[in-house]
This record gives structure tokens, C-alpha cells and sequence, in this order.
């Protein structure tokens, strides 16, 4: 898989759901709906696989060379293979007869390209919802203006730690610095914001002072994204990943602190926080609602291919950015097919086939487990999460 690190842009809170009606809409309906969490559970089960969400990285350029990079071969420059603009434009048209999905922009850098916002005017025109992902250094007060008048409705800025640990990890010192001016630049014209943020070891001892962080400045979302293996990811991850065990008592804090409601907080990629969240709402007597839970009411853990995918910049669809397992390529297919008749599809839309722990697991339905970090130790993306510490009631029972 080739693609610079998509800046794990998260599920921005807004946009289609493929029926017609925005996923804001859809959360709004049920908030106050008597019967609300019924709905929500049919909407979060995804029973007609619609498409929610495309993240796509429009140039495999970046102007910064992460340690995580989900890419190994960063480009300085524009690289040959990324989608043209008529070619852009056609993957829009193809997006558009699968569903009404969010179509995320990101990188490598989508500011890296000229013609970026040309790109999401077409989108927006096409009735999609626009968001952008970046690591946020290039937002001057002239880039904001320009993605403000693009008609991208969220954009989420990649903030690895806070100052020089978020430096050390974009390798760039002022980095840190230049993405908070971007935040701010873009929220001085109404933007809406949002702060990503990859958890691992270096930063872990600041995950609490980030919380707060984001909330002082004012961003509308922190989405915490876990470590997955892939890219530079690769490299790092016996330096870098998270213990299990720190890892759920990341995912139970985060529980904690999303209850205060402050802003809209989403563990992205991190599918045991779904069954975290209901086995603390058991204990707590309290029904999952999105009146009580938000947003996290109405989704589940891994959506690989499920409600989402990733187009690389050359074309290639994959189940998200993380799972290097080609599903088709956008040249050669029609969007739809991929989507619709792609076997890694539609295997992974079939959860009799999760293996181990995970396909015995109480909470299947609504954790799944990473499918890529499953790739990552097994080599079979079915295979169960290496690092989820529950153990399945038909495990303990039998034991
Ligand atoms: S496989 Fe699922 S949980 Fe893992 S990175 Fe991809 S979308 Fe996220
Ligand atoms: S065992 Fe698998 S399905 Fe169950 S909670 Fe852990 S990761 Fe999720």
C-alpha cells in the first residue's frame, strides 16, 4: 500500500449517510426519539453496508516526514500516479453512485495540492459532505479563508502530544506551533475543528493534559486514534505500541471524561472502547442512548469495508487506511462493484468469520477488533486483536 499517514483523520461528525439524510441529521432525529437507542442500534448495525465514509488521500506528497507515517515512501514533492483533477472528479462521480458518504481529504498533505480545493468544490457540488485532514502547518490565515470557501465543513489537524513531543514526532521542530496557528486561523472564520491524535508510548504520560488542551482551545472534537502497525508504524511498533493493559485503562479514562460532554470525544480505531463503553453502562444501570452517549451511540468499532473504505492516490480501495489488503482499483472497476462485490468485503462484513477470541466474543457486534492489527500479528485480517484484555464469557466459563 502506498499513501502518506491520512493525518487518522477520525469520522468527522457531520455528512451523509448514504440515504440521503446527513449523519448530523440522522443522530439529531434520534437524540430526542422515545425509542431512540432501537434506532440507533439499527442504524449502528449497518444492516444495507452503506457507504459512510471515504477517506482518500489525494497526494502521497507531505511536507513532513512523521515517525508514524503510515507511508514508507514519503514524497517532498507531488508524485506522478496521484489522481488527476479530471480524474478526481471522476472518482466523485463513482462515490456518488454508491451512497452519500463524508469524503475525507487527506494525505500524505491535501494542502500539498494545488488544485485541493477546486477538488472539494466539485465534491460539495455532487451533494457530498467535505472534510479536510491535515497536519495543519500550511493554514495561514490565506489557506483558511480559501478552505473555508471551499465548502469543507470540518477540518481535523493532527497533534501527536503537545509541543516538543508532537515536534519529535513530525519531525519538525515549530510544528506544534504552526498547526495550533492553523486551529486557530481557521476557527477565527468559523471552522469547524478538530484535533486527531495518535496515542502510543511517547505521548501516553500527556493524553489527560491534551484533553484539556483541546477543550481550552475551543475545537469541537478530540478523536484518540491507537497506534496500528503499518508504514513507518511498522518500525516503531515494538518501541511505540501501547501495552494491552494501558491501553484499556487509556480507553476506560477516556469513558470517563466523555460523559462531562465538553466536547465530542471518539476513540477512532480503538473498537474495545465499544465494548468498554457497554460493559461500564451495565455497571453504571444505564441504557446506551444517544441522548446519553452521543455520537458513540450510533457507531461501533472497526468499520473496515464496512461503512468505510480508503482510496490510495493511485486509485487502489482498500478497507481503511490501515489494512493493506486491495479490494479493487478505481481505474480498472467501477467504485460501486468494489464496494458492493469486493470478497474482502464482503468478508469482513461477515462476522461468522472472525477467528479466535474475537469470533466467540460476546461483543462482536459491536467491537469486531482492529482488523488490521489482526493482519499485522497473523496475517489474517479474521484473525482476533492482539491486544484487547477481555476475555470472552465462553472462554471464562469454560476455564
Ligand atoms: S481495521 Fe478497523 S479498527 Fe483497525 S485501523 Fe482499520 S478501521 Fe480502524
Ligand atoms: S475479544 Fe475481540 S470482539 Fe471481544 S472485546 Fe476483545 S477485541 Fe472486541
Amino acid at each position: 500500500m502506498t499513501g502518506k499517514h491520512p493525518h487518522h483523520p477520525g469520522h468527522p461528525h457531520t455528512g451523509g449517510d448514504g440515504g440521503g439524510k446527513t449523519i448530523k441529521g440522522t443522530y439529531k432525529d434520534l437524540k430526542d426519539a422515545p425509542e431512540g437507542h432501537q434506532h440507533a442500534h439499527k442504524y449502528m448495525m449497518n444492516k444495507g453496508d452503506q457507504l459512510r465514509l471515504v477517506f482518500w488521500e489525494t497526494t502521497a506528497g507531505c511536507n513532513l516526514e512523521c515517525i508514524h507515517c503510515r507511508r514508507l515512501d514519503v514524497s517532498r514533492e507531488l508524485m506522478k500516479d496521484d489522481l488527476t483533477f479530471d480524474e478526481s472528479c471522476k472518482m466523485i462521480d463513482a462515490l456518488t453512485e454508491a451512497g452519500k458518504p463524508i469524503l475525507v481529504l487527506s494525505g500524505g498533505e491535501p494542502l500539498f495540492r494545488p488544485d485541493i480545493f477546486d477538488i472539494a468544490k466539485y465534491a460539495v457540488g455532487k451533494g457530498l459532505t467535505v472534510a479536510l485532514a491535515t497536519n495543519g502547518t500550511l493554514v495561514d490565515e490565506v489557506m483558511a479563508k480559501k478552505i473555508v470557501d471551499s465548502g469543507v465543513q470540518r477540518v481535523s489537524v493532527s497533534l501527536d502530544g503537545l509541543n516538543e513531543i508532537h515536534d519529535e514526532f513530525r519531525k519538525q521542530k515549530g510544528s506544534f506551533d504552526l498547526a495550533l496557528k492553523g486551529i486557530k486561523n481557521l476557527q477565527a472564520l468559523g471552522m469547524s475543528t478538530q484535533i486527531n491524535s495518535t496515542i502510543a508510548k511517547h505521548n501516553v504520560h500527556q493524553v489527560k493534559e491534551l484533553y484539556k488542551f483541546a477543550v481550552d482551545q475551543g475545537v469541537d472534537a478530540l478523536h484518540i486514534f491507537m497506534l496500528v502497525p503499518v508504514g513507518c508504524g511498522v518500525q516503531i511498533a515494538e518501541d511505540q505500541m501501547l501495552d494491552p493493559k494501558v491501553y484499556e485503562e487509556v480507553l476506560e479514562w477516556f469513558y470517563e471524561i466523555s460523559k462531562e460532554g465538553k466536547i465530542q470525544t471518539k476513540a477512532t480505531c480503538a473498537p474495545h472502547y465499544f465494548r468498554i463503553m457497554r460493559q461500564k453502562a451495565k455497571e453504571e444501570g444505564i441504557k446506551i442512548t444517544p441522548k446519553t452517549h452521543g455520537m458513540a451511540a450510533m457507531t461501533k468499532g472497526c468499520l473496515a469495508g464496512q461503512s468505510i473504505c480508503f482510496i490510495s492516490h493511485k486509485g487502489q480501495v482498500f478497507p481503511c487506511g490501515y489494512l493493506p489488503v486491495e479490494a479493487g482499483n478505481i481505474h480498472k472497476e467501477r467504485f460501486k462493484d468494489i464496494w458492493e462485490n469486493s470478497e474482502t468485503f464482503k468478508r469482513l462484513r461477515n462476522q461468522d468469520e472472525l477467528k479466535g477470541k474475537c469470533g466467540i466474543c460476546e461483543y462482536k457486534k459491536v467491537c469486531e477488533g482492529c482488523r488490521a492489527r489482526a493482519f499485522y500479528e497473523k496475517g489474517d485480517y479474521m484473525e482476533e486483536e492482539p491486544y484487547c484484555i477481555y476475555e470472552p464469557v465462553k472462554i471464562s466459563q469454560k476455564s
